[in-house]
């Protein structure tokens, strides 16, 4: 089926290789994102949850979005604001902002075929269930623990059937094996992010790409660390400890870092070509909050 955004504008703003160059756009609009500013504050009618029609990129159709104060807060002003990337979710298909941000560049901005071969960190999600449909060879995964194999696949696991096993750090797959790896806020919960670049550097095609989500904090240079982890696997918090929602444990996954613009340059090291960091927003789309990015890195 075509898609049918096409006469909807587009949701990616610009695209950075540096925080020089975010901070040189940042000053160049100067005046210009309170609009930004002053559109989302519009959209926010209630206290309560409440619904807009926007368009869903994943479900290539008009459909009504949920705004919820789920992990919302406040700002350097003490104005309360929701946590746009989580919420705004499609009641059709349950993506949020950041989810379908993720699909709609696929499409708007990679022209992904729909015979790509596509990894997923992930299997047991919403996203997982929407990138299935839209792509007819998507492989996914999730992390079940030390007792598993790379490649297992579990019969049963926490009420999902047939989750294969994998650790981004030591993938189960050949070189070469896939032209898409996809994670979604995953490599904040690794310590040793960087293997699991190289990682999917190896089991990318040439000409393929590795795009992800995370946490990123645009106003730092240089990567926070929150925790180390030793050889023994024991923990050290450097900051107060942060959890994250994990969809296979209940205890949530501790988050070790808050990644800043090196993160680029980790991803350079593993062996990519032209990272970069591409901004996104567009309330017709049910992005909204500002900014926020969708990150892409090629294997040349
Ligand atoms: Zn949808």
């Amino acid at each position: 089926m075509a898609r049918g955004n096409s006469h909807l504008p587009s949701i990616w703003l610009a695209d950075f290789a540096s925080k020089a160059e975010f901070d040189a756009l940042a000053s160049e609009l100067g005046t210009q994102l309170e609009v930004i500013a002053e559109i989302d504050d519009r959209m926010l009618q209630s206290r309560h949850p409440f619904d807009i029609k926007a368009w869903c990129a994943a479900c290539n159709a008009v459909t009504t979005m949920r705004i919820t104060w789920h992990y919302c807060g406040t700002d350097g002003t003490g104005s309360v604001h929701p946590a746009w990337t989580e919420t705004c979710a499609c009641n059709q298909c349950g993506l949020n902002s950041r989810m379908r941000a993720l699909v709609d560049f696929l499409f708007s901005k990679l022209n992904v075929p729909r015979s790509a071969r596509i990894y997923m960190a992930e299997q047991t999600t919403v996203s997982y269930t929407a990138v299935q449909k839209l792509f007819d060879q998507v492989i996914g995964s999730e992390y079940l623990g030390p007792d598993y194999r790379p490649g297992e696949v579990a019969a049963e696991f926490k009420h999902h059937t047939q989750i294969r096993h994998e650790d981004l750090s030591r993938l189960s797959f050949a070189d070469g094996s896939f032209d898409i790896v996809l994670t979604q806020d995953v490599f904040e919960h690794i310590p040793d992010y960087q293997k699991t670049f190289s990682e999917s550097a190896r089991v990318l095609k040439r000409g393929g790409e590795l795009v992800f989500t995370v946490p990123f904090f645009y106003d730092l240079e240089q990567t926070r660390v929150r925790a180390t982890v030793d050889a023994q696997g024991a923990v050290a918090h450097i900051l107060p400890p942060e959890f994250h929602g994990n969809p296979v444990s209940n205890e949530g996954s501790l988050c070790f870092q808050n990644f800043g613009w090196d993160l680029l340059d980790a991803v350079c090291s593993a062996g990519f070509t032209q990272p970069k960091a591409h901004m996104y927003w567009g309330p017709w789309a049910g992005h909204i909050g500002f900014p926020f990015f969708v990150m892409s890195a090629h294997k040349g």
